[in-house]
This record gives structure tokens, sequence and C-alpha cells, in this order.
């Protein structure tokens, strides 16, 4: 069923079945559906979660504080649904980013749609598609919808059922008032495994739009010295208004290409370094499709091994690096921390606090597998540089 949606090379299910040799294509299933539930953290120095929890309720919510993290909320995802397809005369076909959201309940606006097939009329039933042809939502075609494409602006299909359901808290006052942020919940663990203590400084090497940067601001009640690079201007930019929105002040934002860091800020030395590079992104969910070869595995671990020389280089002895990746390749996860504790010098901790599962040479370190934890695949490993 998911060979609709990925084209993986040999080399890539090799790299898979390295991990996953027990079962490739129910994980690659589970990626195709988004997870369970849908996270949220809460900023807690702006808000309380359990009164904010509370707030969302009395206005239609179903939302859940978080067993073990305090700080994260939760709203249950609805589906796959079955769409009627009953008097569907129009098909509108929108990019891949755009059908990812739409599966989730977003409307269609005009920068998303690549084609249109059938005979559509302002106010007739349309499926929405993505490009390799799963509809992935049903609704009504707006007003003016074919200028509105000409002109690249406006709202084009106002979704009535899509296959799954997310509740959309973009549109809540308390989203604008920066008490919230969309995070997965393996992403909060990576800060949590940080740890970091105020009074400290912090190096986050690739840290656009901001998610970890802004929780590791909030665990350390903006006491700390925080340095936020990233190497994409445009990502910069949305970082800095996330920083903003949450009202956090006193980070220091810098476009740099990190693997530089040690040459171009030599005075730069850190006591904590999170490193959250690039990756080949395989744990991402839900995936409508996915394209990736051999070679992209073998190009991002080694940009990635690169960052790891520099953040051995950037830190104080005694000092903590967190390495993480959204991503389900050995390659990518546990070679290079294997790389990192015997060509490096670094020695591993334990990835604490634990909710996914332990590591296969590396033991301490902490994986969550999209099939059983019903997370995004996600890999976090802790490092000490020794005195
Ligand atoms: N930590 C972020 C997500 C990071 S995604 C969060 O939690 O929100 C990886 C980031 O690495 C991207 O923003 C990308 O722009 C950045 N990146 C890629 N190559 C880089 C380089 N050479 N130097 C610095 N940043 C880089």
């Amino acid at each position: 069923m998911s060979q609709n949606y990925f084209s993986y090379d040999e080399a890539v299910i090799r790299e898979l079945y390295r991990v996953y040799s027990c079962c490739i294509e129910t994980v690659l299933q589970s990626l195709t559906q988004p997870p369970y539930r849908y996270y949220v953290r809460v900023n807690v120095l702006r808000t309380d979660p359990s009164w904010l929890a509370e707030q969302l309720r009395k206005i239609g919510f179903e939302v859940y504080v978080d067993e073990f993290i305090e700080e994260a909320l939760w709203f249950p995802v609805e589906g796959p649904q079955k769409l009627d397809l009953d008097d569907i005369e129009c098909e509108i076909v929108v990019d891949k980013f755009t059908a990812e959201s739409v599966y989730l309940g977003a409307n269609v606006y005009a920068p998303g749609v690549i084609d249109i097939r059938g005979s559509c009329k302002e106010g007739h039933r349309a499926a929405v598609i993505a490009p390799n042809n799963i509809i992935v939502a049903v609704g009504r075609l707006a007003n003016d919808f074919e200028s509105k494409i000409k002109m690249k602006q406006g709202l084009v299909v106002k979704v009535e059922a899509s296959v799954f359901r997310v509740p959309s808290l973009r549109e809540t006052l308390y989203y604008e008032k920066g008490y919230v942020y969309e995070q997965a919940l393996p992403s909060m663990y990576v800060a949590k495994v940080l740890d970091p203590k105020p009074g400290s400084i912090i190096v986050d090497m690739c840290a656009a739009p901001g998610g970890k940067t802004s929780h590791i601001y909030e665990l350390v009640r903006g006491k700390a010295k925080i340095y936020a690079f990233d190497h994409s201007r445009k990502k910069i930019e949305k970082l800095k208004r996330e920083l903003m929105r949450l009202g956090h002040k006193g980070i220091i934002v810098v476009r740099a290409d990190s693997r530089y860091l040690d040459k171009d800020f030599p005075w730069l030395k850190a006591d904590y370094v999170l490193l959250d590079p690039p990756c080949t992104a395989l744990g991402v969910r839900p995936k409508l499709y996915d394209r990736k070869t051999g070679n992209d595995i073998v190009s991002a671990a080694d940009y990635q091994r690169q960052f790891l020389r520099t953040a051995w280089n950037i830190l104080k002895p005694g000092g903590i690096l967190v390495y993480s990746t959204c991503t389900l390749t050995m390659a990518e996860n546990e070679d290079n921390i294997r790389y990192a504790v015997e060509e490096l010098g670094f020695e591993l901790e334990e990835a604490i606090p634990f909710r996914g599962s332990r590591g296969y040479w590396c033991k301490e370190c902490q994986w969550f597998h999209p099939h059983v934890h019903g997370t995004p695949g996600h890999f976090i490993a802790k490092l000490y540089k020794p005195k």
C-alpha cells in the first residue's frame, strides 16, 4: 500500500533494514498517517498549561495535559475518514506541501494550486488531490477561484471533509499571544535531554525556525546566554518572528554557516551545544510521498559530521552536546554518534528523560519509532566532552 507513497532506492531500504529488520512495511505505512496526538508546547513564561487547557475546553477543544511533560498539551487527531466522492466533478491538484496540510484539514489557498481538472465552477464540490493522485480532502470551490489562482492569492477550496483532522489553534487568540508553540512530542524531549542550566552559555547550531531554541529559553527562564545560529536568511526571519511572538528577548540570533563557527567566532565557548542538523527527514509524518536515494543519506551523514567536529571545538571541556535528527537511518544517527565517540573523543551520557526506546549500538541513545510510539520518528543522543 505504501508503494504509491515512497520512492526509495535499494540503498535506502537497506539502511532502513539496519534499524527495522522487523517490519519496514509497517514503519512506512505508519509514516503515511499523522501522529495519534497533535501536540503543542505551552510557553510557561506567559501562561499556565492547566489554565490554558481549561480555557481551550471552554471554546470547544478536546485537550489534555501530557502525562509526563507538564508544558505539553495534546489534542486527539481524528481519522482516517472515508471521503464521500459522490457528485464530484472537479479536481484541484495541489503541491506536496499544501496537500500534506489539507490532508489534516487545512483549506486550499491559491499559491498551493498546480492544476485544475474537470468542470469546475464556483460553489461546486471539488476533490483536492496530491501530485501522486491521492485524494486528501473534499470541499467547496470559493468565489472567483479562477482569478485568485491567476493572482496567486486567496481561498480556493473551503475544505468540508479531510482524511484526517487536527485542531487549528492558529486561529485562536492564545496562539497570537504567544502562549503556544506547535511542536511534536519527540522534539520537546530534545531540550529536556539537554537540560540546560541558568547562567550558562548555550549554542543552538541549527536553530531555525526556533522550536528548540525557544524551549531552551523557557527551561532556563530566559536566564542564560543563548546563541541561535542558522544558515538560511529566510528561516532566520521566521525564527525572529517566532521569538517575538513568544516574547523571548535577549537570544543572540546570527546567520552563519555553523560548520565553521570555531573559525568564524574563535572566542565562542559553550557549556551546552544543541546540534539539530538537516537530515533526510525519513521520520517526518504524515508523508503523502517521498523520494530519497542512498546518496542523499551518505551526503547528509557526511554534512552532519562536519557540524559534529565543530561542536567539539566550540564546547568547553566538561560541556554537553545533544545531537538530534528527525530521520530513521543508522548512518545519520548511531553511526555518527559512534564517530563522535571513537574519532572525536566524546563520552556517551544517558539521553534522559526516556519516552522512546533505547538504541542498538548506543544503548544510551533514545529513538522514537513511528510504528511503536505513535509519534514522528526521532533520534536523540547526549554526549559529554571530558575535562
Ligand atoms: N532546530 C530547529 C530545526 C532545525 S532544521 C527547530 O527545532 O525548530 C535544520 C536547520 O539547519 C534548517 O533551519 C537549516 O536552515 C539549517 N542549516 C542547514 N545547513 C546549515 C549550515 N551549514 N549552517 C547553519 N545552519 C544550517
